[in-house]
């Protein structure tokens, strides 16, 4: 039994594809794809926050000092983009590129 590469759906006319998440326009060599449904495809950016929200649903029943920790990072996040420092033109890129890094 051979199946037509389901990919190629969602890849538009000029090769480029639409993250089923974002809405945003890449190079699908830029995209992830999921296993069991390879139409579906993420941007880097929404894969970077999946990646971070299933983090933090797996420490939601955790209670050690680095479950803490990850914790107290997600906070200093959530107060840095609350005051937009992420996009401040002097250390906006520095802090976004710390947050990747972070849990
Ligand atoms: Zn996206």
């Amino acid at each position: 039994m051979s199946a037509e590469p389901v990919t190629a759906i969602d890849e538009n006319d000029d090769r480029s594809a639409q993250c089923w998440c974002c809405g945003s326009i890449d190079a699908p060599a830029r995209m992830l794809q999921l296993g069991d449904h390879p139409e579906v495809r993420l941007c880097l950016q929404c894969a970077h926050f999946v990646h971070h929200r299933a983090w933090e649903i797996e420490d939601e029943g955790k209670h050690g000092p680095v479950a803490a920790a990850r914790g107290q990072f997600r906070n200093l996040r959530t107060e840095v983009m609350r005051l937009g420092w992420h996009q401040n033109r002097f250390i906006g890129g520095k802090l976004r590129w710390l947050g990747k890094c972070l849990p």
